[in-house]
């Protein structure tokens, strides 16, 4: 598979460091409040990914964390605690809308079909291994203690601007309105390991540590929580485009100093979903959700249906116009599925099943190209093959795609026998059967027998349906 690795910006093989396994780690979410469906794109399609290498048969192990301390607004070491801010919003503890807001993400990653990662682990579980790893950054000099904090120093790397296009300039904290510079930094890209005095003296979690009662910054998180459970090479790092700076370009700058080599191989960065107002996020315009979604009755697998039909590395526009036409391509695919079901069973054809089985694994080997997945799965409804085969090409995409077509299918089939009786039922068999034979008389003579006992036929281009008169 190529994929495209936002540090080097190239496509590039996919070559894992130990062959046939791949190390997969991604940033979750800062439970300080509901997902929005901006950050979701980025977790369907990461699932994408994580679900395409597993078709190809590469045993995956994929690690996510919960954010639940250390974020500030500003990705970098200004603005207020989220989670403080969260828990101060609904009057509960930090903690009690911690665990509120990691059961609401899963809950929407289930409807979304988003597979649970192997290992999710909580920042506060992971104390002692962010303070094993910021003490040894200390004792290698690549971090210092200065007014209460530990600070990351950056000066002591060859390079830290790992994603190359941000300049000094950008870092000029002091310069943005409301916030101050950190007179304790010695470098204007210098960030915070380990927080004891900050600006939040109602901060309600801290740790004892080698610098005193405090609480861990945010990027040390992901490099711990990564090296912990997925060694010292990972293959792949997820996350939003957002998160390559500061966030990324930390994690690189820390992981590598404290174990003295390179430490991912690849950089999986998925673009922002955005509105008509621009990136779409919690504190501006309508904060839209899963649930929010369905109370409009749309099914969120018609979301996910969205997302894949563009590229991850595009940024996507969303309106509710471009949704509507997801749902009516959405529910046309269903509908097909359903008429494949009713046809007669055969052998599957295994040479056309490869052939057009090529198609789809091709788009996904070229950069992850979900759209030209999808193309691939209409060429397969309009192929020249049998039903059995069709059907079987539409359920093994759907183990990468997870659109659940033709379980939909099925239901849609079985709500629309519900309403016919079992006589009526079988008399549209023989009707298509005959339609099928071209023996057109004897299906208009069904149909005016069916339409005798009390049901009018239409023929739409989802299939036949059965109207009670
Ligand atoms: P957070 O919970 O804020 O830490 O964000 C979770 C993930 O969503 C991160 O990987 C972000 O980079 C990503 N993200 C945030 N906003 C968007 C957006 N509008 N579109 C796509 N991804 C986003
Ligand atoms: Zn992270």
């Amino acid at each position: 598979m190529k994929i495209y690795n936002s540090q080097t910006h190239k496509t590039q093989e996919l070559v894992p460091h130990t062959a046939g396994k791949i190390s997969m780690y991604t940033c979750g979410p800062t439970v300080y409040h509901y997902a929005h469906i901006g950050n979701l794109r980025c977790y369907i399609m990461e699932d994408v990914l994580e679900k395409y290498l597993r078709y190809c048969r590469l045993e995956v192990k994929r690690v996510m964390n919960i954010t639940d301390v250390g974020h500030l607004s500003s990705d970098g070491d200004t603005g207020d605690d989220k989670m403080l801010s969260g828990a101060k919003r609904e009057h509960k503890t930090v903690m009690e809308i911690a665990k509120f807001y990691t059961d609401a993400f899963f809950a929407d990653c289930g409807k979304l079909n988003i597979k649970t990662p192997d290992v999710v682990e909580s920042a506060t579980d992971c104390i002692d291994e962010f303070i094993s790893v910021i003490s040894s950054l200390v004792d290698k000099g690549y971090a210092y203690f200065a007014g209460g904090n530990v600070y990351f120093d950056t000066s002591k790397l060859d390079e830290y601007y790992a994603f190359g296009d941000v300049s000094e300039e950008n870092l000029s904290v002091g310069v943005r309105e409301g916030v101050e510079e950190d007179e304790n930094k010695r470098n204007k890209a210098d960030f915070v390991l380990w927080f004891t005095k900050s600006k939040f003296d109602d901060q309600e979690l801290k740790w004892d540590s080698p610098w005193g009662l405090g609480y861990p910054g945010w990027h040390i998180e992901c490099s711990c929580i990564s090296m912990k459970n997925l060694g010292e090479y990972l293959d792949i790092h997820c996350g939003g485009v957002d998160n390559q700076f500061p966030h990324h370009n930390n994690e690189i700058a820390q992981s590598e100093a404290f174990l003295g080599h390179k430490w991912c191989g690849c950089w999986f960065h998925v673009h922002h979903l955005n509105t008509a107002g621009g990136k779409m996020s919690k504190s501006s315009g309508e904060f839209m959700t899963v649930s929010l979604l369905e109370s409009k009755g749309y099914d969120p697998l018609v979301y996910r249906f969205f997302c894949l039909l563009s590229h991850y590395r595009k940024s996507l526009a969303f309106s509710y116009e471009s949704l509507d036409n997801a749902k009516a391509s959405y529910d046309k695919l269903v509908a097909k599925a359903a008429a494949l079901l009713k046809e007669p069973s055969e052998e599957v054809n295994s040479a056309d099943f490869e052939r057009l089985k090529a198609k789809f694994t091709d788009a996904l080997d070229n950069d992850l190209n979900t759209s030209l997945a999808i193309t691939a799965l209409y060429d397969v409804l309009k192929a020249d093959t049998n039903a059995a085969t069709k059907l079987a090409l539409i359920e093994d995409f759907d183990r990468v795609l997870s659109l659940d077509l033709v379980k939909a299918a099925k239901r849609a089939n079985e709500s629309a026998g519900e309403q016919a009786p079992a006589e009526i039922l079988a008399l549209a068999e023989q009707r298509a059967a005959a339609k099928k034979a071209k023996d057109f008389a004897k299906a208009d003579e069904i149909r005016a027998q069916i339409e005798s006992l009390g049901y009018s036929v239409k023929d739409t281009r989802e299939g036949t349906k059965l109207i009670k008169s």
